[in-house]
């Protein structure tokens, strides 16, 4: 049978990463299998669902790459797929009659306050919580009727068999295990008749052929229920998933500390989506042999329920920038720039990086005026711009980087480090270095890498420096204001005498 699996979201707020890594597991299982990948939206707690919630969900799937081929925004032949909209096409009252026929589930009429005495009293006594009968399981026919007359308003419970044992066969744990005692009658059909998640998320992952049902560790506790209701209706079990829960690299619950985020506001921070879905494909997920940087062409290839683990995964944000890097390295130039130029003009990114919230860290540079520069750069003097950008590829992390590494290219003036200038600049070798350089530079058009090389060895050389050092880095600072920063004859080329010049004389300037 070919692989069928769903991401079911309830859209109630931000997608973050636990949601991504869920959908990305399901997608590559799909697309593993050349199964189908389906989106379903539970949104039967109508006081919570959000439509811009779910708009979210769909577009963060789509900036990252995971496809779908049936969903609510697609169609398909299972539509509807919100399942507000398949309760009022009145897909699950049938289901709910059949079981009630067959005394599979049955009708509770306690009271809240009737439950909420029946919690307190089990949780003095020491006693598991929840409803494991109460006066309903086994009310006569007659007393319901009775009820019922009266206009009692009422839940309709899943009858869980008593005295036995629920196991299921999870494809990453293996064999679990329930006593039926401990598994409470959970509600199947809430008072205004909405169907519950237990209810309406196994009614349609029958419905729509699901194969696998995979969802988060959180999950297996609902697990024996779920079985039980595939059991009563006859139908045949999907294979449940039950995946690793995410946690920071203290082994804490993930949070906002840890650097997880609504995965949109990592797009305004500079990630890229390959870096994104490679990370989060790892969280859970070994595809063996020490593999970490992979595409989604070789995520695809590789992915197998049997590389998940049943440990808990490891978010670690340190990891991502690393993972960033390597893909803003492996992206090539012209295609960066292109990247570079929606980035630094997206008002989205622009708003987040004026206003990040809480997670704005005191010391954090303000970005946004260097990345204006940038973009005005980019759109001025674009060969100029993309040189620079090149430059700077192999040392940034995110797109963002770009605007504090690029900024010397673009100013005047480059604003210089003391602690830099106060080191090189009083060296002996430096105002005669300088004006040697300054009339070199002075009387060419161009500078290319290889004769700025050749002309700074040959200086050094003729001045007896056994090392460059002494040369090398009062020119890095007189050029760039800093001391670290791309290889020297690379940066001197792409600067041009012009500018060298330029800078070289204030620096002289200082220096007297
Ligand atoms: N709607 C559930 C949730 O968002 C889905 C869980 C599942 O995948 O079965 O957690």
């Amino acid at each position: 049978m070919s692989v069928r699996v769903r991401f079911a979201p309830s859209p109630t707020g931000n997608l973050h990463v636990g949601s991504l890594r869920d959908a990305l597991f399901k997608f590559l299982h799909a697309r593993h299998e050349g199964g189908v990948n389906l989106l379903r939206i539970e949104d039967t707690d109508r006081t919570r669902y959000s439509a811009e919630s779910e708009a979210e969900f769909i577009e963060t799937l789509k900036w990252v790459g995971i496809t779908f081929d049936e969903g609510p925004h697609i169609g398909g032949p299972n539509a509807p797929y919100r399942q507000s909209e398949r309760k009022a096409a009145g897909i699950y009252e049938g289901h709910i009659q059949t079981l009630l026929a067959a005394g599979h589930a049955y009708k509770a009429f306690e009271t809240p306050e009737e439950l909420t005495l029946m919690r307190e009293y089990q949780q003095i006594n020491r006693l598991p919580t929840g409803y494991f009968g109460g006066d309903w399981r086994d009310a006569t026919a007659a007393q319901v009727a009775e009820a019922e007359r009266a206009g009692k308003a009422f839940v309709i419970r899943q009858r869980i068999p008593r005295d036995t044992t629920i196991a299921i066969e999870d494809a990453i744990r293996g064999r679990i295990e329930w006593d039926s005692n401990t598994v409470d009658d959970p509600v199947l059909i809430k008072g205004d008749g909405m169907p519950t998640y237990h209810f309406a998320a196994m009614v349609d992952d029958h419905l729509m052929g699901i194969t696998h049902i995979g969802r988060g560790e959180e999950w297996i506790s609902s697990a024996p229920k779920h079985a039980v209701l595939f059991d009563q209706f006859g139908w045949q079990r999907p294979v449940f998933i039950h995946y690793p829960v995410i946690l920071g690299t203290d082994r804490k619950k993930l949070s906002k500390r840890h650097g997880a985020t609504r995965v949109l506001d990592y797009r305004a921070q500079g990630f890229l989506p390959a870096a994104i879905l490679n990370f989060v494909a790892l969280i859970g997920w070994s595809p063996g042999e020490d593999r970490e940087v992979m595409k989604r062409e070789d995520l695809i290839a590789a992915f197998d329920i049997d590389g998940l683990q049943p440990s808990s995964g490891i978010f670690d944000i340190e990891k991502l920038r690393w993972m960033n890097g390597v893909y803003i390295r492996e992206t090539p130039l012209d295609d960066l720039v292109k990247i570079l130029t929606e980035y630094v003009c997206d008002p989205v990114a622009l708003q987040y990086l004026a206003d990040p919230g809480e997670e704005k860290a005191a010391a954090r540079v303000d970005v946004l005026p260097q990345l204006a520069m940038l973009r005005k750069g980019l759109a001025e003097q674009p060969e100029y711009a993309k040189a620079a950008i090149g430059l700077e590829q192999e040392r940034v992390h995110t797109l963002t980087d770009f605007g504090e590494a690029t900024a010397f290219f673009f100013v005047e003036e480059p604003e210089m480090d003391e602690k830099a200038v106060s080191k090189w600049f009083p060296q002996p070798q430096v105002p005669e270095l300088f004006d040697h350089l300054i009339e070199r530079f002075s009387s060419v058009q161009t500078s290319s890498s290889e004769w700025c090389e050749m002309l700074v060895r040959d200086y050094a050389e003729k001045k007896g420096f056994e090392k460059l050092g002494p040369v090398v880095h009062p020119i890095r600072v007189a050029l760039t204001g800093k001391t670290v920063g791309p290889g020297l004859f690379e940066l001197m080329s792409v600067l041009g005498p012009e500018r060298m010049v330029g800078r070289l004389t204030r620096a002289r300037a200082m220096v007297r």
